[in-house]
């Protein structure tokens, strides 16, 4: 590494972190270096069984199976925030190595919303990637950055950023490397550690209340609602009394342990196949449970209070029971608002609750990281200083953390080269076009 010459350092080599380096250099001949803190992609799937290895490493998050690519506009917030035009969405679709129908069905707006009482049932088009297809997709990317010159250091943990001047300079493995510009890719797993990093910077970090729940693994001929396979289907619920909120669906799919500093909690995955199993994640926000430490408190209690995995048919009893116990108490509203929720689904015929081959899995988290303020383009209120991804707050998904990875990557490539990112103008439209389904 020619370390007088960098133009751009890339944090984190998840899939919102690479395809900012392929972007980056394939197109603006820039100089990338992007640093990994885990391994590389084939060591890790190596070492797949350890499930350290499910967030961290070339890839990023969820990425050692399948997954689901969803589409607009399944993080509402995602998509207003940017306000692209359709044709740089279509351009950005386009410049990922997909087959060509999965880019038809994710630049369709496929939405559908429906009332069933209180229950809103939604209904988003996604493109489903099996095991084998999601190693090739980050194989490739991997592969691109390397031809196209990007300096891709996995093992290289940022330990420390300063400013210089005009310039950034992050402590890696013992050495100091600076440019001018710095994007923040660090996901999930970073989310505890980029606040320390960037604390000395006047950026603001606005804590959320983390979803906590549970996962909920069901054959599928024990739920009319989640058998078309690959959609990406939700429920939502909002009532004076309960607040939960989503329920993220994977149709098909299993469970999958992560670790999360010292404890565990289980996501959905896909594996080569579809099972026929569906895996519905069950999840609750409070608005008096805030940020990443009720995300871990509930994680660390559960694990060490309650058993992993229980019956389906014994949800009630083993709430009740989970709720008698003191320390669990800052947790009762959230259990309550679970138990009203899947009752909910049963009375709507969307889940069977007394079959003996549903089982739950304590306990399950998502979206416990907090917002970074930044702008449109991601850049943070340092200039040259960008967070995106999971890191930024705001994606929380495979195709969301890729797109601000786009956006923030168009901006810096207009600002140091002049490149407009507008090829596609069959596409282009105003920000109209994306008016966001509610
Ligand atoms: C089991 C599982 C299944 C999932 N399934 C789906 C799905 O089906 N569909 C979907 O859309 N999303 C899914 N997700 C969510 C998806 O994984 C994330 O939204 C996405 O990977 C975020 O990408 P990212 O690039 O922002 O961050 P990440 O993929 O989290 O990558 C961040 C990278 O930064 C590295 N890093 C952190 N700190 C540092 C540091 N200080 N120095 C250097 N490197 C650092 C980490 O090691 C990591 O590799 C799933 C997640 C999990 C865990």
């Amino acid at each position: 590494m020619n370390k007088n010459n960098i133009d751009i350092i890339i944090v984190g080599g998840g899939l919102g972190g690479l395809l900012s380096s392929v972007l980056l250099s394939e197109i603006s001949g820039l100089q990338v270096v992007l640093l990994e803190a885990g391994n590389d992609y084939e060591d890790r799937r190596l070492l797949k069984a350890d499930t350290r290895h499910t967030l961290e490493g070339i890839g990023g998050a969820g990425t050692l199976g399948g997954g689901k690519l969803c589409g607009r506009p399944s993080s509402s917030k995602l998509w207003s925030k940017t306000c692209r035009s359709l044709g740089q969405y279509a351009d950005f679709l386009s410049f990922l190595d997909l087959p060509h129908s999965a880019i038809e069905t994710l630049k369709n707006r496929n939405y559908s919303q429906l009332h069933l009482g209180r229950l809103q049932h939604k209904q988003y088009g996604s493109y489903l990637l099996n095991e084998g297809q999601m190693m090739q997709f980050v194989l490739n990317m991997r592969e691109r950055a390397i031809l196209a010159g990007v300096d891709l250091k996995p093992n290289s943990r940022v330990d420390e950023i300063k400013r210089n001047n005009t310039n950034y300079e992050v402590l890696v493995n013992n050495d100091w490397i600076s440019a001018k510009k710095v994007i923040f890719a660090t996901g999930r797993s970073g989310s505890l550690s980029l606040k320390k990093l960037l604390g000395d910077f006047p950026i603001r970090f606005n804590e959320q209340s983390p979803d906590l729940g549970i996962r909920i693994t069901t054959p599928k001929y024990s739920t009319d609602a989640f058998i078309e396979n690959g959609d990406d289907v939700k429920y939502k619920l909002n009532t004076k009394h309960h607040s939960v909120r989503t329920f993220c669906v994977c149709t098909g799919g299993s469970v999958t342990p992560v670790s999360f500093e010292n404890s565990t909690y289980f996501d959905g995955h896909f594996g080569s196949t579809l099972t026929d199993s569906v895996n519905l994640g069950v999840m609750s926000r409070e608005a008096g449970l805030v940020g990443t430490n009720a995300a871990l408190q509930y994680c660390q209690l559960l694990s060490k209070n309650g058993l992993p995995q229980i019956p389906l048919s014994d949800l009630h009893a083993y709430i009740n029971l989970l709720k008698k116990r003191s320390n669990m108490t800052p947790f009762n509203a959230v259990f309550d608002s679970l138990i009203y929720f899947v009752d909910e689904l049963h009375n709507r015929g969307a889940l069977k609750l007394n079959n003996s081959d549903s089982k739950v899995f304590f306990p399950a988290i998502d979206r416990y990281w907090p917002r970074v303020t930044t702008d449109e383009y991601f850049e943070s209120s340092c200039s040259g200083l960008y967070v995106i991804g999971d890191a930024a707050g705001i994606a929380r998904g495979f195709l969301q953390a890729m797109w601000s990875g786009w956006c923030a990557s168009a901006s810096i490539m207009q600002q140091i080269k002049g490149i407009q990112m507008q090829k596609n103008a069959a596409f282009h439209h105003n920000k109209e076009n994306f008016a966001i389904a509610p």
